[in-house]
């Protein structure tokens, strides 16, 4: 399996996720042309797309999910809460998931994860396929013990590290926005993040992409730091993503299971 992100942040989100001839799109919170621009700039063809996965219906997710649909002729799978937020519950683009089910695209195994966000029904996902498991989690307010249980035993993560609590504090957005970011609703903090990776097991995870990162609450060197604290042995698995770059393609290797 490898993945590669065509932006990450509060003005657009979108990553690939690929298996053999399979390859997804979660999110397009940019303009379609804008995501195929940044698809050719992975050397990614957008006419071998097969689908896009939709986690909210919030602009930096779901804004050219239309639109790509429509130009590229493919599936948009999401929450029938996502599909209502979108206002494309009578689309013919759009499939209904069921939040609760695992299902598969091509060679892609999908488990949707409902995660605590202000959106109607926000989910994110957990990808299987040629062996490996990758978990992709952003647009969270807090980690409940059953994401903690959902995102065990991964080969890769995708995780958002969105703001640190004193910059947001001190920072300029309005205070009802402050409590909306940093609230059991909003985004996760670097702290949040790193008490994740602390449960998790990191002899087996390869890599973990830090997403969804703040340009006014953050700085990615401070979002490091603080996740690599977590990860002691382990750091040199971190990568940042970025607004404009995103970040390019990413092997997961397939795991070899040790002989009993
Ligand atoms: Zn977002
Ligand atoms: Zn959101």
């Amino acid at each position: 399996m490898r993945y590669a992100s065509l932006g990450s942040g509060s003005k657009g989100n979108a990553t690939l996720i690929a298996e053999g001839d399979t390859t997804v799109l979660v999110d397009c919170g940019f303009a379609a042309r804008e995501a195929i621009a940044r698809m050719e700039r992975l050397a990614f063809d957008p006419a071998s797309l097969r689908a896009v996965l939709v986690t909210h219906e919030h602009g930096d997710h779901g804004k050219g999910v239309r639109a790509l649909c429509r130009k590229l002729n493919i599936p948009a799978y999401m929450s029938a809460g996502t599909a209502i937020g979108l206002k494309s519950r009578q689309e013919p683009h759009v499939r209904i998931i069921d939040a609760t089910s695992t299902f598969q695209l091509g060679s892609i195994e999908v488990q949707p994860v409902i995660v605590p966000h202000d959106a109607r029904e926000t989910c994110q996902f957990v990808f299987s396929a040629g062996g490996a498991r990758l978990g992709l989690l952003t647009d969270l307010g807090h980690i409940t013990p059953f994401i903690a249980q959902c995102y065990q035993n991964l080969d890769a993560l995708i995780l958002e590290a969105n703001h640190d609590p004193v910059m947001l504090a001190e920072g300029p957005y309005p205070a009802s926005l402050k409590r909306r970011v940093g609230g059991d609703f909003g985004h996760l903090s670097n702290e949040q993040s790193a008490d994740l990776l602390r449960q998790m097991d990191l002899d087996r995870l390869q890599q973990v992409v830090i997403a969804h990162i703040s340009e006014q609450n953050n700085d990615p060197a401070r979002a490091r730091t603080v996740l690599a604290a977590a990860m002691p042995g382990h750091e040199h698995k971190l990568r940042i993503s970025t607004q404009e770059a995103g970040f390019d393609w990413c092997q997961v290797q397939t795991r070899i299971e040790d002989p009993a």
